[in-house]
């Protein structure tokens, strides 16, 4: 059973993750207790006394107890022993599914009798719990297993809205009116249905639906949040609808207007939450955005710096060898006496016109980066030899064209391409001992890596 980690690229908070594991078993032991409280009871007070209390209407039958034992059993042990737990979960499923089919069978002519399998009354599910139980049954087992994770969704989908129901019908009941669902689903079930779905998707929280809770993202913030509300919101509307009804006297007519404004606030206020959270969340995303450029950009020339340069080459290597790829190494000529005539200031404007002239040399997919003080290289993906002397001519041209306002400036250019078994530092030092070669054959030229 994969539990923590990542998968498919979403992390996973495991903090939350652990929360909702702790949340299963919490589940599995409340569901012991209750079977065992109801058992007790049933053995202290008899069945036929159990039946005349007034709350037996609100509790699981006796099949319903048996049913959560195993189911809570199986929430106990799905990580010391899943096998058990699989057959665990099975049994809550064949048994829920015998009492589905008397129920049925029931509803026919083919057992007029209230007795069937020789059980009476008190110890049956009702017809929905029957249902829920045979759904959550296999519900457990997939889950444990892995399997056929969105089929099992649908089904605990399926029961959570049958449980809802049942306790919107209890919100009728308790505003003093009748609720027909009640006697197909008591409320206490219904309860513990619910918990029971919630521990299944918590005890394997990284898949199926409960991935997105578990989340370390926006998303996963916002699904821990919301989504417990939303379930409650509809039981919670019924009930002070029915209330308002009937212990205050409303009209029906401005029920109707309440409903209205009640489901239009709650969906306004939702979606102005949602809102906020995206424009936050966009906003942080922009300003990251902003501080890596900021991070990979020279601050005197505007190119890309030696931290860029390092990740774009990283980036060329790690999508495969075969790509062609040239690089110029260039380097300002005589630069330093440049300096030494008119100043660092000067120096500063030359850089940054040579940026300028560069950058305008290149096509739009090229990187043009500032490698150390006044030297500068040049990435050209997908360009062989003749392409990386095609653009180093390009920039030699337009130094010489350009009208510098002080005294001509030259560069110098040494060019390799990609070879089989390059890595990016060789490439880098075979385009700087052609540059080093167009130095000491007299500056302001081009030469290609390789034998003179
Ligand atoms: P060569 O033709 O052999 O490259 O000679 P050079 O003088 O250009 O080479 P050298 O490496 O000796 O000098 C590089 C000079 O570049 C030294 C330094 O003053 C200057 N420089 C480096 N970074 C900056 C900068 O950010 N601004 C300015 N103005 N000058 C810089
Ligand atoms: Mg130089
Ligand atoms: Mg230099």
């Amino acid at each position: 059973m994969r539990i923590a980690g990542a998968d498919e690229g979403i992390c996973f908070n495991p903090r939350v993750v652990r929360g909702f594991v702790a949340f299963s078993r919490v589940v599995g032991a409340l569901l012991v207790a209750c079977a065992l409280a109801i058992f007790l009871a049933t053995a202290v007070l008899g069945t036929d006394a159990r039946e005349a209390l007034p709350w037996t209407d609100a509790t699981p039958r006796l099949n319903s107890a048996l049913a959560f034992l195993l189911a809570g059993c199986a929430l106990l042990l799905c990580r010391v022993a899943p096998k058990l737990s699989v057959g665990l979960s099975l049994a809550v499923a064949a048994l829920a599914g015998i009492e589905v089919v008397g129920h049925v069978l029931q509803a026919t002519e083919y057992a007029p009798d209230a007795r069937w399998l020789g059980m009476d009354a008190s110890r049956r599910m009702n017809e929905l719990a029957a249902l829920a139980f045979m759904l959550l049954g296999l519900v457990g087992a997939a889950a444990i297993m892995g399997r056929a994770i969105w089929l099992r969704e649908a089904l605990v989908v399926i029961v959570i809205g049958i449980a809802l129901a049942s306790w919107a019908s209890w919100g009728l009941v308790l505003a003093g009116e009748e609720a027909n669902l009640l006697r197909r689903l008591p409320v206490v079930t219904a309860l513990l249905l619910l918990l029971l779905c919630l521990g299944w998707m918590s005890a394997v929280p990284t898949t199926g639906l409960t991935r997105i809770a578990v989340a370390d993202s926006l998303g996963g913030a916002f699904a821990r949040r919301l989504i417990l509300p939303a379930l409650l919101l509809p039981v919670l509307i019924t009930f002070s609808l029915a209330m308002g009804q009937s212990r205050l006297g409303l009209s029906q007519s401005l029920l109707y207007a309440l409903t209205a404004a009640l489901t239009g606030g709650v969906i306004t206020s939702m979606i102005v939450w949602v809102a906020f959270l995206l424009d936050r969340s966009e906003r942080l995303r922009r300003t990251g955005a902003a501080a890596r450029t900021e991070a990979d950009t020279d601050g005197l020339t505007r190119l890309a710096n030696r931290r860029a340069l390092d990740g774009a080459l990283g980036r060329i290597w790690r999508d495969g060898e075969d790509a062609q790829l040239a690089v110029l190494m260039l380097d300002l000529d005589n630069f330093k006496s440049f300096n030494d005539s008119f100043g660092h200031q000067a120096g500063d404007e030359v850089l940054r016109e040579t940026a300028g002239l560069l950058r305008a040399a290149v096509r739009p997919g090229d990187l043009v980066a500032r490698y150390g003080g006044e030297e500068f290289v040049i990435l050209l993906p997908g360009a062989d030899a003749a392409a990386a002397r095609r653009v180093g001519q390009r920039v030699l041209e337009a130094f010489r064209a350009n009208a510098w306002p002080r005294r001509p400036v030259t560069i110098s250019i040494g060019a390799a391409v990609r070879q089989p078994g390059d890595t990016p530092d060789s490439l880098l030092q075979r385009a700087d001992a052609a540059l080093y070669r167009s130095k000491q054959d007299g500056r302001d030229r081009f030469t290609a890596d390789g034998p003179a």
